[in-house]
């Protein structure tokens, strides 16, 4: 048998990718490898939503010359910077062999037959911007054993966000039929999996026949399922039907992310963004007096060109008055095709240091409130969904809470079961502690630490 490793940048929706073409492949008769080095194929599913994550796989790329050198693997790179730099990615490295966009993932065996038999280097990256798109269903058995499942509901972005490479890589929104999106819910239910996160680029702006919040409670009621989740949303899809949601079924898991991205209406205007920051804390406040106790976290871009310290302050102010319970916050990359990246000149560009001492200085302020939650909850019990042993200990459990809190704790319970841990330490990112009562054991006979295809896919952001 030949075999395959994957490296995956980037966001969800990429790892998510990366395991439907590690089914495409196990189809071919390809199995998976956790190193490259003993690799007959090498793809490498990639990121463009900052600079970084393109320099990190052009870097990767560069390593993977030798396997190619040494073992004749064939090298793929698929994702966004496929989508977005084509047939250019052939002319920049001669010894890729193809290159394909994210809606080319069905593709992939004849992609590969044609590198394979024809000698041919191939590139695929036409959009499927409609109904036509078929989106490439999870293979239950590859999630036997597992907890926790990912499942596409729609594709793409409609929104022009100034700063967002996301429409021009990922396209026009399709969403998924929701029967569809059902079915698969209760395949994964099945073989164990008791918690799904619905993704897509903008999934709250979901199309599927039905609306996002009818889907959410839908998810709910498949047999099996305990826990629903989804990423990623924007603002002005925070509809009052999904807030509704939010109070009406406990399975919909008290976690929302919610990218606001600053806190100053002038730079939301030249971001594109269609809120204010009023508009923006009028949806948040709702949202919490319908779930009290969520938690919020968030996406923030700082030093946007033309942020002035004030306006960087304002951002410092939201920070504080939402206390996020923990953010994804990066400095502004002008990004190729972006109305950002255009007129980061006219607006006047933030000089590199002053963005990263601004965003030293944010995230030492979200620090301090993830820090302050988390220590709130030392000497309370949290309820868990066990995953597996703990990363950093294997006689530990690991898992996390409905509010998306990663815990390791001391006991026995087996992967699936949902449990009632005492919190005994804190950091501002975990919780430690041990097991105080078993409240749901596992639907299916848990497998500990699963084999699976996805042991070759290394995901980095
Ligand atoms: S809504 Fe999200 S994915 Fe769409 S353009 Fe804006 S930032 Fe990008």
């Amino acid at each position: 048998m030949k075999r395959y490793f994957i490296h995956t940048f980037g966001c969800q929706m990429n790892v998510n990718d990366s395991l439907r073409m590690s089914e495409a492949l196990a189809k071919m008769s390809y199995e998976p490898t956790p190193v490259p080095d003993n690799a007959d194929l090498i793809i490498l599913n990639t990121c463009a939503i900052r600079e970084k994550a393109e320099d990190k796989m052009l870097s990767a790329l560069g390593r993977y010359r030798t396997v190619k050198a040494s073992r004749k693997a064939l090298i793929g790179v698929g994702g966004c910077v496929a989508q977005q730099e084509k047939d250019k990615l052939l002319k920049k490295v001669p010894y890729l062999d193809f290159v394909f966009g994210p809606d080319n993932i069905a593709k992939l065996p004849e992609i590969i037959g044609r590198v394979e038999n024809e000698r041919e280097r191939v590139v695929e990256t036409a959009f499927v911007d409609s109904e036509e798109y078929v989106f490439p269903r999870a293979d239950a058995e590859t999630s036997r054993g597992k907890v926790t499942e990912f499942v596409t509901v729609m594709k793409g972005c409609d929104n022009v966000c100034s700063f967002c490479v996301v429409p021009h890589t990922r396209g026009r929104e399709v969403s998924r039929g929701f029967t569809d999106v059902l079915l698969e819910v209760a395949d994964l239910a099945r073989v164990g999996v008791r918690e799904v996160t619905l993704i897509g680029q903008n999934v709250n702006s979901y199309q599927g026949g039905i609306s996002f919040a009818q889907l959410l409670l839908r998810t709910a009621e498949v047999p099996g399922i305990e826990r629903v989740r989804f990423t990623t949303s924007h603002p002005h899809d925070l509809s009052d039907e999904l807030i509704e949601a939010f109070r009406t079924q406990p399975k919909i898991c008290p976690h929302f992310h919610l990218p606001v991205q600053c806190g100053s209406d002038r730079i939301l205007k030249m971001m594109r963004r269609d809120y204010t920051v009023v508009q923006y804390l009028e949806r948040l406040a709702k949202l919490r007096e319908a779930r009290p106790g969520i938690a919020v976290t968030t996406d923030i871009i700082v030093g946007f060109p033309g942020e002035t310290e004030e306006e960087f302050e304002m951002t410092m102010q939201l920070t504080e008055q939402v206390r996020y319970d923990n953010q994804f916050s990066f400095v502004f990359s002008p990004r190729p095709k972006t109305g950002a990246a255009l007129r980061e000149n006219d607006w006047g560009p933030v000089p590199h240091e002053v963005k990263v001492a601004r965003l030293e200085r944010l995230q030492k302020v979200q620090r301090r409130i993830s820090g302050e939650y988390t220590a709130a909850l030392v000497g309370s019990e949290v309820e868990v969904l066990v995953e597996g042993h703990s990363k950093y200990d294997a006689t530990k459990r690991f898992g996390r809470t409905p509010e998306n809190r990663t815990v390791n704790f001391e006991g026995d319970a087996q992967a699936g079961a949902i449990v009632k841990v005492l919190v005994e330490r804190s950091t501002p990112n975990q919780l430690a502690g041990k097991q105080v009562a078993l409240l749901q054991g596992p639907t299916v006979a848990p497998v500990e630490d699963p084999v699976e295809p996805q042991t070759c896919v290394v995901a980095e952001a």
